[in-house]
């Protein structure tokens, strides 16, 4: 967890005004905090530390010149929350600064201490979420981008030695044309993740509950995600003879995911294991991957939107950090329940349960 005080930056022109919302922030805050006082924004510019994790920016009267202000400060904090008090919450401008993307705002008539907190949690939460989104639009792009350049190659070559060589058996041309299908799935995979996660968000994600043998459809993931990797060897155990009540194909979308990702995050190892248990009224399938690991900090962050681990592992492997947030989603709406357990360099376990609805007879061993 970051205990690090969170470093503020007040621009406020008033220094009996600093001084009372300092006190408020002293009585209030939950957390370690310094903060630092200007009286303008132009101040900023001679400051020899230029690093602030909020910016609380007063700006005072009615006049357009708050539009001005607050742009300014946004230029000068691209990746800073800022947080705006104003005299006038309800003006046009105030509505103009909103539409410019301001993190919060916050009445002075109204402010009090805990007011003040809250729009400072907010404001960090908030401007996470946007760093997270334009970064993810452009690692998105890229993702789109490499299977498309492929295809075009690909298909040039196939022209070329048609072309070239048009005495070539159309079978000589095959390989190839296994490798831009190969592409097509990979970009139809990308296109689905995008498609799914602004249908979570609306909350549309299509589900046809039936009860389904949850011991075949592992068999039959183990046995379609076996084909995508040379170098794993997926070992199964256990089985369960138990039907679960939710979307086949949602379900089997989750574990085509965690296969995925152990299999992708264990480049260096050579076998994943998959072990199915049920009791308690439920089904847990675990599966074990013996690769890079997750450390506990992003072991709490891994299931959210858009969220990928540090820039090096962005730059060796290839997603969108949405195919977590899915299968989570996924399994909530099926009341189940999907946990991690890694310890990095070590490798990782992700443990999806799901409820039974009742047993096949097992045939006695
Ligand atoms: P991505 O498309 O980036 O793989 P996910 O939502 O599936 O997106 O996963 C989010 C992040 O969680 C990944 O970027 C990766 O850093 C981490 N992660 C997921 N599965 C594993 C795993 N089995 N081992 C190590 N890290 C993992």
């Amino acid at each position: 967890m970051d205990t690090a005080p969170i470093k503020l930056l007040l621009v406020q022109q008033d220094p009996e005004l600093a001084q009372w919302l300092q006190q408020l922030l002293q009585e209030s805050a939950s957390f370690d905090f310094t903060c630092k006082t200007i009286a303008t924004l132009h101040e900023y510019k001679e400051m020899a530390e230029p690093e602030y994790d909020v910016v609380l920016l007063d700006l005072p009267g009615t006049d357009l010149s708050r539009i001005e202000t607050y742009s300014y400060a946004n230029t000068l904090f691209p990746l800073t929350p800022i947080v705006v008090l104003t005299d006038s919450p309800e003006d046009q401008p105030m509505l103009d600064i909103t539409k410019l993307g301001v993190q919060d705002y916050i009445s002075k008539k109204t402010l009090d201490g805990r007011t003040l907190v809250y729009a400072i949690r907010y404001a960090r939460e908030r401007k996470k979420l946007e760093l997270q989104k334009d970064e993810f639009l452009g690692f998105a792009s890229h993702e789109l981008k490499t299977p498309v350049t492929s295809i075009k190659s690909y298909t040039q070559l196939i022209e070329l030695q048609a072309v070239t060589t048009p005495s070539l058996p159309a079978c000589k041309l095959l390989p190839l044309v296994f490798k831009v299908d190969a592409q097509v799935t990979k970009l139809t995979y990308l296109i689905n993740e995008l498609l799914d996660v602004t249908k979570v968000q609306a909350g549309k994600l299509d589900f046809h509950f039936e009860p389904f043998l949850i011991d075949q459809l592992v068999e039959e993931v183990i046995e379609s995600m076996q084909m995508t990797t040379q170098r794993h060897t997926i070992e199964r155990s256990g089985a369960t003879g138990a039907y679960v009540n939710g979307d086949k194909e949602r379900t089997l979308q989750v574990l085509v995911n965690l296969l995925s990702n152990a299999i992708k995050y264990s480049p260096q190892a050579d076998r994943i294991s998959v072990a199915l248990s049920n009791g308690d009224g439920k089904v847990a399938i675990a599966i074990q991957d013996y690769g890079i690991g997750i450390n506990p900090e992003n072991q709490a962050r891994i299931f959210e939107r858009f969220f990928r681990v540090n820039d090096h592992q962005k730059e060796t492997y290839p997603g969108l950090g949405l195919g977590l947030y899915i299968a989570s989603e996924i399994t909530k709406r099926q009341n189940g329940k999907l946990l991690v357990e890694s310890t990095e360099g070590e490798g990782s376990t992700f443990l999806l349960e799901l409820p039974v609805v009742y047993h096949q007879e097992m045939p006695a061993h």
